[in-house]
């Protein structure tokens, strides 16, 4: 076999020349190998340091990072049966190897040292919080835990990786076997010409005639949205509110039931092996906020904020959509596509009126403009790399001195075989090499609308927003000044922050100035004229409570399910969740809704007993933002301050000494009730 491109990546990976069949083999040498490096470590020295054991250790860890990477993420962007496999097979190896390092006793006693050392204060903060994040983490690992409940501690994190894998592959399944055919475009009708030119190119690309529609988001929003056929709204918001579920289409094929269940115990398992009342206690261990009950308070009077502004919301939509639309018992299939004519009738604009002004290659040109003018630096496209997808494309970040920042992979299109949402992800991360400094790297991954035909993609106003949040995150993990890879850039910041940057960036979308740098319509290259941002600008908090509620409702419901284990085995997941329903929605779902079997964050990603985050970090970001209001959109000392402190610091220090950096001040809850038109 030629040389395996997974080992020894010095540089960016060569996406090209990786194959399933070099995953387990690279990834098996260089676990043995690092395994070798930490036994030699420990026993060569007899008294420890920072040089003679972390950074060694960080430089080992690293390179195993750098050939995971783009196997994780080519498993979440281009999958294949084979691929999936050995990435499934890699898998328990790593979360084996992560767990015996976390609960290596001779290891943990070294980083004890280092910390009981006279040296220790010697060094940077950076690297004090490193070690102190790392001495919690080898707790959290179960290091002190007698030798069998060591075993069965390694074992629940392998079982559980195995089961959030499998949780995901159901939703990407489900989410591919399910399509619609048409020959007729009437079928279709109220669908926009670029929904019916996107459902002519999916049956071009299953080799059809005439339109298909899927399940990915792009397809199914623009048929929930605009499809006047009231029957095939529901026929789609069946199939979609089912997958991976013991019901609808997808006929219990996919069924995330029990994974869930098992997912849940395990987790619950887990937690009091190290001593925690729950899971929900063992999470908010590491993040910001002090106790479960401390979000789900926050939650709820979220909630209470929000709740008659909601109903009042509800209250119009159900009017309008009797009066206006002849629909007198309203559905959940009608929610979306009545809101968007009530949006058209209230505020003249459709979703549709917009698109023309956001062609991808200005979006893309006016985010970069923008980050120019806020923190100095400049983004440049580079041709000629080797990546995944044709559609890839390739950037690189320099500062006002000419520095090499980081790069970046966009990959902005929804297709087929790709797991859908949005993220950022660390494909490399800085890191002080003998050579110099590594830059760190990222992949910037979305789900917008592809283009069709000869046009250019053109996005929506919320595709605009997500690319922008996702760039936010891309922006702390590449603009960080941190060199010591546990606490540089999202890494080591208490997950609820994480969200601060993003939810950050989002901000902009909405502010005439910034989109004067890029919202120009793809043919006559004309600025949006003013009284169309005027319009999208009063959309801005149309139906604002509904969605808070929507997000409080995800955000309780996940955090009751991880905090009290007894609820969930008496009512069952389904049960809590209704009841989270009963207490906070104003628009509650049919009963065969099995939104949870598809609820990924939680489920299959970081977030679990987390999701609050989002909400969490909006209070930081838009308090950050509202900072920007009060001195100056575009004011450079501002920008600059928000560069060298949220973006730069990363983990290196408490996220809430990170804000106050920034603000001079905690934060306060004024801005995000404002922003969201909730203010008394
Ligand atoms: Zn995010």
């Amino acid at each position: 076999m030629r040389e395996n491109p997974l080992l020894n990546i010095d540089g960016l990976p060569e996406f090209s020349k990786i194959i399933p069949a070099h995953v387990e083999p690279a990834i098996d040498q260089i676990i043995a190998e690092n395994q070798q490096i930490m036994q030699s470590l420990l026993a060569e020295n007899t008294s420890y340091d920072w040089e003679n054991l972390i950074e060694p250790l960080d430089l080992a860890q690293d390179r195993l990072q750098k050939a995971w990477s783009p196997v994780r993420h080519m498993n979440s962007v281009v999958n294949t049966p084979e691929l999936r496999e050995v990435y499934n097979a890699c898998l328990a190896k790593l979360s084996a190897y992560y767990t015996d390092i976390g609960q290596n006793t001779e290891l943990y006693r070294a980083y004890q040292s280092i910390r009981d050392s006279e040296t220790f204060p010697q060094l940077d903060q950076a690297q004090q919080k490193s070690i102190d994040d790392a001495l919690r983490g080898f707790r959290l690992s179960g290091v002190s835990l007698p030798e069998d409940k060591k075993l069965r501690f390694k074992e629940i994190q392998q079982e559980l990786s195995a089961l959030q894998s499998s949780f995901e592959e159901n939703v990407l399944d489900a989410t591919n076997a399910w399509t619609k055919h048409f020959d007729s475009v009437e079928a279709l009708s109220g669908l926009p010409e670029s929904a019916l030119d996107m459902a002519m190119q999916a049956a071009e690309q299953r080799e059809l005639d005439g339109w298909v529609i899927t399940l990915e988001f792009p397809s199914y929003y623009s048929v929930i949205t605009y499809a006047d056929d009231r029957e095939l709204r529901q026929s789609v918001y069946e199939a979609y509110v089912t997958r991976a579920s013991d019901i609808g289409p997808g006929d219990g094929q996919w069924d995330n039931s029990e994974n869930m269940i098992r997912i849940l115990a395990l987790r619950q398992e887990s937690a009091e092996l190290l001593g925690f009342v729950n899971y929900a206690e063992e999470s908010i261990e590491t993040k910001m906020a002090e106790s479960p009950e401390s979000v789900m308070q926050f939650l709820s009077d979220l909630s209470d904020k929000s709740r008659t502004f909601a109903r009042m919301e509800l209250e119009q939509l159900s009017s309008f959509a009797s009066e206006g639309l002849g629909i007198s018992s309203m559905e959940p299939w009608d929610i979306a596509y009545a809101s968007e004519k009530l949006r058209q009738e209230k505020y003249q604009l459709s979703g549709e009126e917009l698109k023309p002004y956001f062609p991808v290659d200005k979006v893309t040109q006016g985010l970069f403009d923008l980050c120019t003018r806020l923190f100095g630096i400049k983004i440049t496209e580079v041709s000629g790399i080797d990546t995944w997808h044709p559609d890839v494309r390739f950037y690189e970040i320099s500062d006002q001195a000419g520095n090499l920042r980081g790069r970046f992979y966009f990959d902005l299109y929804a297709r087929q075989h790709k797991r859908g949402g949005a993220w950022m992800d660390e494909c490399i991360n800085r890191l002080r090499r003998a050579e110099g400094i590594q830059t760190p790297v990222a992949y910037l991954t979305c789900n917008s609308t592809p283009p069709v035909g000869d046009k250019p993609a053109l996005f929506t106003h919320d595709e605009v927003i997500t690319l922008f949040h996702e760039f936010g995150h891309g922006l702390q993990h590449m603009l960080t000044q941190v060199e010591y890879p546990d606490v540089s850039g999202i890494s080591g910041i208490e997950w609820d922050a994480v969200e601060l940057p993003s939810q950050f960036m989002e901000n902009w979308c909405w502010e005439k100035e910034a989109l004067d740098l890029f919202a120009r319509h793809y043919e006559t290259g004309e600025a949006m004229p003013d009284d169309l941002y005027k319009r999208l600008e009063s959309t801005r908090h149309f139906q604002a409570a509904m969605q808070m509620l929507r997000q409080i409702e995800f955000a309780l419901f996940d955090i009751r399910i991880h905090a009290d284990p007894q609820s969930v085995g008496e009512q069952g997941i389904q049960g809590v969740l209704d009841q989270v329903r009963e207490e906070v929605a104003v628009l509650i779902p049919p009963d065969w809704n099995r939104f949870q079997h598809g609820f990924s964050h939680i489920f299959a990603g970081g977030y679990a007993a987390g999701y609050y985050s989002y909400k969490w970090a909006e209070v930081l970001s838009a308090d950050a933002f509202a900072r920007f209001e009060e001195e100056g959109l575009f004011n450079p000392m501002v920008g600059t301050e928000f560069l060298q402190t949220v973006l730069e610091m990363g983990g290196s220090q408490k996220a809430m000494d990170v804000y106050k950096a920034f603000r001079g001040r905690e934060p306060t809850i004024d801005a995000l009730l404002r922003h969201n038109g909730l203010a008394a």
